[in-house]
């Protein structure tokens, strides 16, 4: 995909620049200043400020079946935290890198200390930390396509699992509040180390057919994590992603998702928006890109619970 490079007008589209299959509600854009773009710039201009956690909270962000929304969620999470005045770093874990582009972290440039040699112990985290063009409280461990092959590199180490918790034990005395780790579709050794580094597991799931395929596998694994390598290990979030309000399908997806999990899953739903999957060609997050949109203002809420949250989430992991 190309990248322009002017960032494109935030001024909402006209009706006919807007797909019907994906915006079945278009009230918001009859008037330019809509309800959701009041809410936008109450949050962003009144300095607005969420209460920092009084423990660093550290997510991984992980479901197996690709396309998701696993890396849509964990940059927008991440932008949405530090547009509220919340340090925060996103750990890219994925070769595919796209955590890094959203958050406009070059990463094609040779010689970017990436993820992949913090975990083969080349480098320290601190050594890898990037922060985001479009935020300073934003940061991010880029991964380049040398991660690709750590999975079978790692094979061979020693305390091959538990190589990115001791490369996070060192972020022990910084002040960033939240850790985001974006990890690739699948359950190898890369997820593995991100269970093992974390806390907190955020489960996006897709409002779509066959939504909960593979969930079983993952909790399963997430349980062997817990019982042999991590035992703080705890799903305490789960996040509907692309939502079609048009359909019957997503309600009874949604429904289905909230018998199984309870109330792990957030009560905001991230609904499907072109926007939302515009911004990462712009190399920005939807916060960045329009945030005056209903992305937008979902991530944002999605944050908001999480850091209202927080105080659950840590009784859980004692
Ligand atoms: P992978 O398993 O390949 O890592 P993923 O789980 O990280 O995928 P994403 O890359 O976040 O999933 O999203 C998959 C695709 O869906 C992307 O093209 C993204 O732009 C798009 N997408 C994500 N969320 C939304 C949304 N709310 N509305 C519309 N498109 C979305
Ligand atoms: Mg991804």
């Amino acid at each position: 995909m190309t990248t322009p490079q002017q960032p494109p007008s935030r001024v909402s589209p006209k009706r006919a620049d807007v797909s019907r299959e994906t915006w079945p509600d278009l009230t918001e854009f009859d008037t330019p200043i809509g309800a959701a773009a009041e809410r936008a710039t109450q949050v962003l201009h009144t300095n607005r400020r969420l209460p920092r956690p009084t423990r660093r909270r550290v997510f991984t962000i992980a479901n197996q079946k690709g396309g998701v929304g696993k890396t849509t969620s964990a940059v927008n999470l991440a932008a949405a935290l530090a547009v509220q005045g919340l340090k925060t770093l996103v750990i890219d874990l994925d070769p595919q890198g796209n955590a890094s582009t959203a958050l406009g972290i070059d990463r094609r440039q040779s010689g970017t200390p990436s993820s992949y040699e913090v975990l083969i112990g080349e480098i320290p985290l601190r050594a890898a930390l990037r922060q985001s063009p479009h935020n300073k409280l934003l940061y991010c461990v880029p991964a380049t396509i040398d991660l690709a092959g750590a999975e079978i590199e790692l094979v061979s180490m020693v305390a091959r699992e538990n190589r990115l918790r001791s490369a996070l034990a060192e972020l022990e005395d910084s002040d960033f509040d939240y850790v985001f780790i974006d990890c690739p579709p699948s359950l190898g050794l890369l997820t593995i180390n991100a269970l093992v580094a974390a806390p907190e597991v955020l489960i996006p799931i897709q409002c779509e057919y066959y939504a909960l395929e593979g969930v079983s596998q993952l909790m399963n694994n997430i349980e062997m994590v817990r019982a042999h390598l991590n035992p703080h290990l705890n799903v305490t979030t789960v996040l509907l992603t692309m939502y079609d309000g048009r359909t019957k399908l997503a309600d009874q997806v949604a429904e289905e998702v909230r018998r199984y999990f309870g109330d792990k899953v957030l009560r905001t739903v991230i609904p499907r928006s072109v926007k939302v999957s515009e911004a990462p060609g712009y190399s920005m997050t939807i916060i960045d890109y329009d945030p005056g949109s209903r992305g937008a203002m979902s991530y944002l809420d999605a944050s908001r619970e999480i850091a209202e949250r927080g105080v659950i989430g840590k009784e859980q992991q004692s």
